[in-house]
């Protein structure tokens, strides 16, 4: 018999696992998956991690998190500055002075907030992506780095799609290339896989394990269930099934630097996959062979890995329908991206693992 038996070896449950064991709680962790670390997961290949679920970069600034995964694994100084190639030019990306300087031959920051005041569209109440993105930075920024991106990621146009999925992306009007803002940034030296491993040290895992293969006897198991897969499944799809993207990828082994940074996107919509990942990258590797990665957007069926929610109205609704339904379930929490059907980054899963762990042992005391 087992205090908790977790749904899920990815970063959510074994967090969550650590975390409950080092209180003295009987834990077992299932995954349907051969691996642990859910798409974290790194696979060593000729001494490279490559990740094989998608580029994964960790930052944040919470102090207290970035100590809670340093405690697991040493991190490496990798800052995230990708590149797009749009019909064969390389651009600085996210868009910053260099970009515009590519673009325009603009050098200064005053050179260009007025260029910007020109080409801006005026529109007074953007209503979808498509507009929001020309009212901040014009018909060209818009085609050379949207458009086709956002088509192929989302298999819907601009037009289609909230402002919200992008208002994330800065537009800088300096230098700047980091991708993100946060204090911290850095990848396990070691790969995620190791970091995971550590995670889960003396606990019992079990790899290749459905849960709903045989549902009543894992229930019976514990007596409470952690359950980070999917929501709609764990109800029976009773409210309909939520819509997701899903990403494939190809891989191939290669000799010497095949593009020189970790990430290059790819913002033709001609050009079919998104991003050309160059594993060793990540990690500062001089290795004479190299791994690169090759991601499309796919559409999601249920046999394939659901990597995007699709958080429109709709979607949204059936969520909270299935929200409401988890909160009556005694004896089961969920946590992680696809039982709360939303994108999180990974110090957000950590951040949330820790904080329902936390609840847990305040009603406990
Ligand atoms: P998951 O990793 O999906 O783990 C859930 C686990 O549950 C899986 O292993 C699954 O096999 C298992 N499971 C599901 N159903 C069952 C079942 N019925 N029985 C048994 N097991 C089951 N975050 C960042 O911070 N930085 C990045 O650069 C970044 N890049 C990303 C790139 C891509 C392409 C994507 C899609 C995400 C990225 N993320 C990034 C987000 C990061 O992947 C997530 O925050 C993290 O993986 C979520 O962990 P999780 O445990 O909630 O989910």
């Amino acid at each position: 018999m087992y205090d908790y038996v977790i749904v899920g070896a990815g970063l959510f449950g074994a967090v969550f696992a650590r975390e409950m064991t080092d209180a003295g709680y009987k834990c077992l962790v299932i995954d349907k998956r051969p691996h642990i670390g859910g798409n974290v997961y790194t696979e060593k290949v000729e001494g490279i991690d490559v990740h094989k679920y998608g580029a994964h970069i960790f930052h944040t600034s919470d102090k207290g998190i970035w100590d809670y995964v340093n405690r697991f694994a040493t991190f490496n100084h990798y800052i995230n500055k990708p590149k797009v190639n749009y019909k064969g030019k390389v651009y600085s990306f996210p868009i910053n002075l260099m970009t515009l300087y590519q673009v325009y031959g603009v050098t200064t920051p005053q050179e260009a907030e007025k260029k910007l005041q020109e080409v801006r569209v005026t529109i007074a109440n953007p209503a979808n992506l498509e507009e929001w993105i020309l009212s901040q930075v014009g018909l060209e920024l818009y085609e050379l780095f949207i458009k086709g991106y956002t088509m192929k990621q989302w298999q819907k146009h601009p037009k289609e799609l909230p402002a919200f999925i992008i208002k994330r992306l800065p537009i800088r009007l300096n230098f700047e290339e980091n991708y993100f803002e946060d204090i911290y940034q850095g990848i396990p030296k070691e790969g995620y896989t190791f970091l995971i491993g550590n995670l889960l040290k003396g606990i019992e895992v079990r790899l290749n394990t459905d849960y709903f293969s045989d549902k009543e006897h894992f229930n019976e198991l514990a007596k409470t269930l952690v359950y980070t897969g999917k929501i709609d499944e764990f109800f029976g799809y009773r409210f309909g099934e939520l819509e997701y993207r899903s990403l494939r990828f190809e891989t191939k082994l290669l000799e010497g630097n095949y593009q020189g940074n970790a990430v290059f996107n790819y913002t033709d919509s001609e050009v079919p996959y998104t991003r050309v990942l160059e594993h060793k990258h990540f990690n500062f590797g001089r290795q004479k062979h190299t791994v690169v990665t090759w991601e499309y957007p796919d559409t999601y069926t249920r046999d394939k890995i659901p990597y995007y929610p699709v958080n429109d109205e709709k979607n949204n609704a059936m969520y909270r329908k299935y929200e409401q339904l988890a909160r009556s379930c005694p004896g089961v929490l969920f946590g992680g991206r696809l039982a709360e059907y939303k994108y999180y980054d990974m110090h957000q899963i950590v951040g949330s693992a820790l904080a329902k762990v936390k609840a847990i042992k305040a009603q406990k005391v």
